[in-house]
């Protein structure tokens, strides 16, 4: 495999630190993950040369701007092989997107009694929207179980569809375990009975390339801050045929074509869901980022962490009491576990003072953690920038807690 880790690691400046008095290794990926100077620089450069409000303006920069940011939609759209740029709608991020569906979607095609399919391992940002429509229009969430793996089980999804199912969505991969879901499945039998599907890739652009017309789903959302981009930025590709039956989302400028006091006319895609000034500068990064990971290239990106994830599973298998949560077939870089019954949040602690970063808790994911009646795990994300060498002092630094705590 071509990848020379040594010059990648030299793209993010933020890796060359010590904490605690330690090399830092950063193993937070799944919350977020580190920016190169492409992608930093590439925001630098707006604010230090074409820095202008977008789409009206008649004079030079304002042009220039406004280019910048149609051309990053359409890297959005290559991205992730939608068939159109205005079929990409630029969020905040993932939760960004997912409110605006729930509201839109909502707004337009929901109605009491009405059931919308989730899965148990979803974030919470793919709960708590569909369950503010419970309590606005009294749809029904319905949720797809899992197995002691952390896989869906599907046999329980063909169960849960029916006439009544007007909406599926679910995570292409869950962060709290990196289960990667069978959604080309999910999304035929979904089909099958003409009910749309809606994929949070929050955790998945990162890791594999997606092709929405391939998957043919009908709504694909996720965020630039965990593909390399930066925060406050993300993307909701949508169907056009979809959007364009659907009520806008946020009213204000842009999004209008004209305005009266006897009447409002909506503006079209993808600025019909773009009201007021965007974060053009975070769009610009974000295709920057996605520069980034397409000249490393997606598939060695997916091969080098499918190696590190193998490394690290295999090394972390010789800690006394370790208990891995998450252990489907199909897994991308990211290791949940509990040692002994050390609280992940001492773990955390004290890894953090070697210089080991891990993310503890409940990652979002509280239905999840019920279902395996635990508060929380310990969880490392692997991403591009890291090493068998960070490993090996991750494994060590477990050891060291778990005798702490003997
Ligand atoms: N969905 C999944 C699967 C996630 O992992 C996350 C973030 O961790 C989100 C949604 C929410 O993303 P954001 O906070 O960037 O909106």
């Amino acid at each position: 495999m071509s990848i020379d880790i040594e010059s990648i690691r030299k793209d993010f400046p933020i890796l060359e630190q010590t904490v605690h008095g330690k090399p830092l290794a950063y193993f937070d990926n799944a919350a977020t993950t580190q920016k190169p100077t492409q992608v930093i620089d590439a925001i630098s450069e707006v604010y230090t040369t074409y820095n202008s409000n977008i789409h009206r303006g008649v004079h030079h920069l304002s042009n220039v701007c406004t280019q910048a940011y149609e051309d990053a939609r359409v890297k959005v759209q290559k991205f992730i092989n939608a068939g159109n740029s205005h079929e990409v709608i630029f969020t905040r991020g993932t939760t960004e997107a997912i409110n605006l569906l729930a509201t839109s979607f909502g707004e337009s095609f929901l109605k009491k009694g009405d059931e919308i399919i989730v899965s148990q391992l979803e974030h919470h940002s793919n709960i708590v929207p569909w369950q503010l429509l419970e309590k606005s229009k009294g749809i029904v969430i319905k949720v797809i179980p899992i197995n002691e793996n952390g896989e869906l089980i599907l046999e329980e999804y063909d169960k849960l569809l029916s006439e009544k199912t007007k909406l599926v969505a679910v995570a292409h991969i869950s962060n709290a375990l990196g289960t990667i879901n069978p959604i080309k499945t999910i999304i035929d039998k979904a089909h099958a009975l003409s009910v749309p599907v809606m994929i949070d890739g929050a955790q998945a652009v990162q890791h594999v390339a997606v092709d929405v017309q391939a998957l043919d789903c009908d709504f694909y959302v996720f965020s630039g801050h965990k593909l390399y981009g930066p925060t406050g930025i993300g993307a909701l590709f949508g169907k056009e045929e979809w959007l364009n039956k659907m009520e806008p989302y946020h009213g204000g400028g842009e999004m209008i074509k004209t305005v009266s006091f006897s009447g409002t006319t909506f503006n079209e895609l993808p600025f019909k869901f773009e009201a007021g000034t965007p974060d053009y500068s975070g769009a610009i990064g974000l295709g920057a980022a996605i520069d980034y990971v397409q000249n490393i290239g997606l598939d060695v990106i997916a091969a080098y962490e499918h190696e590190l994830l193998e490394y690290a599973t295999e090394q972390l298998k010789q800690v006394p009491n370790i208990k891995f949560y998450g252990t489907a077939k199909e897994k991308a870089s990211v290791i949940s576990f509990m040692v002994n019954n050390i609280h992940p949040f001492d773990m955390g602690t004290l890894l953090d003072k070697m210089g080991l970063a891990v993310r503890t808790g409940h990652h979002c994911a509280q239905p999840l953690m019920e279902h395996y009646q635990i508060p929380g795990t310990v969880r490392a994300s692997f991403a591009i920038y890291n090493t068998k060498e960070e490993i090996d002092r991750l494994v060590e630094g477990i050891k060291r807690v778990s005798l702490l705590f003997a």
